[in-house]
């Protein structure tokens, strides 16, 4: 099926969007200021996001952007691998190599969230390693920070699954955080002063998002 089953009611909801995505940014088939730009003079997003496919996180509603201001990656629990030059398929390292070589970002945002699915299987699940047995693509995954999982469970052991929750999603920030230094080209940026890092954590429940600290390593209301 490749053509849009109309009936449906979903499919109807997201239609109505399109349609009123198009009366807002064109005419016609014809493009209102902001995308005549962005097609004449090509993309040049100053900030990169990498946020959870999380359907409740969307950074470009969270954050009020418009089209051509975010260059954005969504993977499961908004994880950064550590740089690695096999020759194995790596989708976030290469929007990396895109945003900040070529595009030439000034910010990357690591944009985390509370009760997020994939923290809360990183939790909750044994197995972290991809086997015949486990051919599970979440878990793999999810072992880029299962440090950030041992780190809540020998601190936060016998406290309540919402709090190491809590805690393991920070400390997966941080592991990403890290992993983004592990890039050489981020990692001289960085040093140069010409890109900036941001870890943040979007808290569902309350609309708050805290931003870490990294002078004073805590995690603080971006906005008060
Ligand atoms: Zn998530």
């Amino acid at each position: 099926m490749t053509s849009p089953p109309t009936q449906d009611v979903e499919m109807q909801r997201l239609l109505e969007g399109y349609r009123q995505f198009r009366e807002t940014y064109f005419e016609g088939n014809k493009p209102h200021a902001l995308y005549q730009k962005l097609v004449e003079e090509g993309q040049n997003p100053k900030t990169m996001v990498i946020a959870c496919s999380d359907s409740r996180v969307d950074p470009s509603i969270i954050l009020g952007s418009l089209p051509g201001e975010l260059f954005v990656v969504r993977n499961v629990a908004n994880l950064v691998p550590p740089y690695d030059n096999d020759p194995k398929h790596h989708g976030t390292s290469a929007a990396l190599e895109f945003a900040v070589q070529t595009l030439g970002v000034r910010h990357i945002i690591l944009l985390g969230h509370s009760h997020c699915g994939g923290i809360r299987a990183l939790l909750t699940k044994s197995d972290t390693e991809m086997t015949p047995k486990n051919p599970s693509f979440i878990s793999s995954w999810m072992n880029i920070a299962n440090a950030a999982k041992t780190k809540t469970l020998t601190h936060f052991e016998q406290a309540p699954l919402e709090l190491q929750e809590k805690m393991c999603e920070e400390y997966s920030l941080k592991i990403s955080l890290n992993n983004l230094l592990t890039f050489p080209w981020i990692h001289e940026k960085v040093t140069d002063a010409t890109l900036a890092l941001h870890a943040w954590r979007f808290d569902l429940g309350t609309g708050m998002i805290q931003g870490f600290h990294t002078e004073r390593q805590t995690f603080e209301d971006l906005i008060v």
